[in-house]
Parts: C-alpha cells; structure tokens; sequence
C-alpha cells in the first residue's frame, strides 16, 4: 500500500520558512507602539481587494500570509491600539500575548485533567488567587470559559439545577438583577427559558438589598439573584453585601457579574466597593477586558464547584474514562466539553509578573479616568453625565444631535486618533471612555476631547 503523504502536516524547508515568517508577522505585530489603529471597510471593497481566498489550489504560504498584512489586517480593528475607547477594549501585556502563541503550538485539549493536567494545574492557581481575593473559602475553582456571555450562563444553569434538586417546583422559573445588568443576562433568560424579574436602581444606578427583597414580593420559582459589579455603560458596582444578604436570606442563589468591573477588587482605592463580594455562590471575571489578557477569556468561579459539577458533566460512553475519575476535568463546571486553556495567558503573565504588578496596572488605569473626569468638568463644552465608580467615564458634548456625535466618531476614527462611538442612557446619546489599557494616557484623552470644542 502507498504510504500517504500527510504533505500539509510534514516538516519542510518551505514548511519551516513559512512557519518563522508568521511568527515574525507576529513579533512585527507585538513591536508596533502604539499599534495602529485601523478600521473596518464594506464588503465590496474587501472583495476587491481580496477576491476569492479559499481556492482549490491555494494560494501559498506568501500570498496568504501578504493578504492578510495588507489587505485584512488594515480592515481589522486593533482593541490595544490606547485611543481605543469604546465597548470594553483589550489591553493584554505582552507575556500574555507572546503566550497565547504558545498555547497555540502546543495542542493542549483542557477539557480533562487526563490530557491537560499541566495546563490546568496553572490555570486552577490562577482561579484560586482570584477566589482569594474575593473572598471566597478555599474549596472555590471553577473554569475558564469563552466570555461573560458563557460564564453567566454556565452559572444560572448550575443555580438554577440546584434550586431545582433541593425541591423548587415551579410553572416558570426565575432570576432577579437590574435594568443595568449586562445584555448577555437577558440572553442567559432566553437560552434557558427562563423569566427576569427586574429590581428598581437606586439614584447611583446600583441594585441593592431593599429593591431585592421588593422585587421578591410575591414571585414564585425565583432561583438567583445577579448583582453587577461594574456595569458596561458606567462602571456601576452594585450594593454586593446588602443584595448578597436579601438573596442568602431568601435562600438563592447569588451569582456576581463582574466580567469587566470585578478587576477592580486588586486595586486600593476600589478595593471597597466589592465589599460583599465573598457572599458569592458564583462569580465571572473577563481576563480580556481589565486584566490585560488577550480575547477571549472569562473566569468562572463557583464557592462550592461540586454543585456546578452536578449540572454540568456531560455524560457518554465515549466519556466513561473521565466521568468515572475523580479527577478535577474543567469542562464539568460550564456549557462547554474541548477547550482551549484561555486562562493560560493570563497565568503566564501572572507568574512572569507577580500580582502587585496587576493591583498596580488596574489602578493607573483609575488615575487616568479620575484625571479625565476632572478635566471635562473643566471644559465648558462638556458636561459629566455621572461620577464615575470604576474607570469607565461618560459624558456629553453640549447641544449636540445624535448625528453630530456619529460624524464625530467617524471622523475621529478616519483619523485614526482613536475609536470613541456614541452610546446612550435613557434616550439621551452620550460618549463613554471605558479605560482599561495602561497605555491610554491623559494626554491622548485630552487631545481626544480637543476634537469635541
Ligand atoms: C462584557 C460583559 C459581559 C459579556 O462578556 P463577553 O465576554 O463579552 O461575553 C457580561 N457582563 C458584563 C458586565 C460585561 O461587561
């Protein structure tokens, strides 16, 4: 029989050439300071440019590699560029980076202690600290999942099955949080088939005990209670101890989100909003968003991993060997079986730099927005919409139509000086410099705000 060739996957001189030509591509990319910034373009001009990629024949190591600097990566937006200001943009260090290149070469599946004992003995330590530092007891672990949207989800099932298994019977089962918790828990509702119940906001927009335990007032089938702690459009912490005690009280689950905010439990000067935090059945925290790790990434923390484990573990006879261990597996404790190591990055980086270093690189992030902050209510064309809790900033541009705010974020990104996009509160348009790369200094944000006069 003919041996087949496995021409892709064999060692060549081409092979290699290629190979160190996409790592430099990749040093090339980590060396730029700042990166820049780029933008996207229609369709038809991609097309243009690019045409027809994929071919029967393909199109070699040079053209592809050439595609992609010149055409696609210039269409391509770079969330670390430091005038990149808008959603939650990334700021991963540069251990983090050059070590998601690792974690590419190596193969490593994480669904299993049995295949990625190593890998998952760092990640576990990097899910432990984050426990310490919320306060939760030392048997907490949990996983490291794709993002926010998945880790909260993978949390209310995991509250949700519990309710279920200690007896609660209901026609529709719910969850309660606030008008300002995050999109990705009305999706989670969706997903599951399950009901919101909304709480009222205090003055600050935060959710606390008291709006709890009303919005708890004759609902049944109620199974947790999420709490925010730095909502997407203003950094918001909610009310944790009191919101933690009505939902402990009333014997539900407490699950925190704190896919962006929750980064500001390591630094001095937020340290005591989170304040409750160990209340937690559950929590998230997005390493890609305040913890300088690059996409994507979410920790997923449980107080007691076993509960998750029970609505979790998928089961198969293809599975049998992991199933019947009592091995720690990772994919037991979300909505996911393969895994990438996503928290690996961040472990690297962490145990390159000590976690000083990230209480340090969170808090000048928080310097920087206080500074800002000040210097729009110094500008008499500007107008501070609320005082910031984290390091998200949002204000206005007096007199202003929602078109002048769109050609002005246009324009602003056309001349490549930063990404800044309109975003609104009850109906009235505003701008939002959500702050988490070191690198965006008040300088730059200054310059930014210079375009607004
Ligand atoms: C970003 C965010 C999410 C969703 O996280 P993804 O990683 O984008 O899926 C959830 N909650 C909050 C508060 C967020 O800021």
């Amino acid at each position: 029989m003919k041996q087949p060739k496995a021409q892709m996957h064999s060692h060549t001189p081409q092979s290699r050439a290629l190979r160190n030509q996409v790592i430099a591509y990749a040093q090339t990319r980590m060396d730029y300071d700042p990166v820049p910034l780029d933008g996207p373009k229609p369709f038809e001009e991609l097309f243009n440019a690019a045409g027809q990629t994929i071919t029967k024949k393909g199109l070699g190591g040079k053209a592809a590699l050439e595609l992609w600097e010149s055409v696609l990566s210039q269409a391509t937006i770079s969330s670390d560029f430091p005038g990149h200001l808008a959603y939650i943009p990334n700021a991963p260090t540069e251990a983090a980076s050059a070590f998601d290149l690792v974690v590419s070469a190596s193969s490593i599946f994480g669904g299993s202690w049995q295949e990625g004992a190593g890998a998952i003995y760092a990640e576990n330590q990097v899910l432990a600290w984050l426990a310490h530092e919320a306060g939760l007891p030392p048997s907490a672990g949990g996983v490291f999942v794709q993002g926010g949207t998945i880790g909260n989800l993978s949390a209310l099932v995991t509250a949700r099955d519990h309710a279920r298994s200690n007896g609660l019977v209901a026609e529709r089962y719910k969850f309660v949080c606030s008008k300002e918790a995050h999109s990705s828990l009305k999706h989670a509702a969706r997903v599951m088939d399950v009901d919101i119940v909304l709480a009222e906001v205090n003055e600050a927009g935060q959710l606390t005990g008291e709006a709890v335990a009303q919005a708890l007032k004759g609902q049944n089938g109620v199974f947790a209670v999420v709490a925010t702690s730095g909502t997407t459009n203003f950094g918001i912490v909610d009310q944790l101890r009191s919101v933690g005690e009505v939902a402990k009280r009333n014997n539900l689950w407490f699950h925190i989100d704190g896919a962006y905010g929750l980064a500001g439990i390591l630094a001095k000067s937020t340290k005591a909003l989170f304040d409750g935090t160990e209340l937690a059945d559950s929590f998230i925290v997005d390493p890609h968003k305040w913890l300088f790790a690059p996409f994507d990434s979410c920790a997923l923390v449980y107080s007691d991993p076993k509960i998750a484990k029970a609505a979790h573990t998928q089961h198969a006879e293809y599975l049998e060997e992991l199933t019947e261990s009592s091995d720690f597996n990772p994919s037991d404790y979300a909505v996911n079986l393969t895994r990438r190591v996503r928290g690996l990055p961040l472990w690297f980086s962490l145990a390159v730099h000590g976690t000083d270093s990230y209480g340090k690189a969170v808090e000048e992030t928080l310097q920087t927005a206080r500074a800002i902050t000040a210097e729009i209510r110094k500008r008499p064309y500007l107008t501070l919409v609320r005082e910031p809790m984290l390091s998200v900033v949002v204000f206005q541009r007096n007199n202003w139509t929602k078109e002048q705010y769109q050609a002005w974020s246009d324009k602003l990104l056309k001349d490549q000086i930063g990404f800044v996009i309109p975003s609104s509160h009850n109906g009235e348009t505003n701008l939002r410099f959500a702050i988490v790369n070191p690198k965006t200094n008040f300088k730059l944000l200054c310059k930014i705000l210079d375009t607004l006069e």
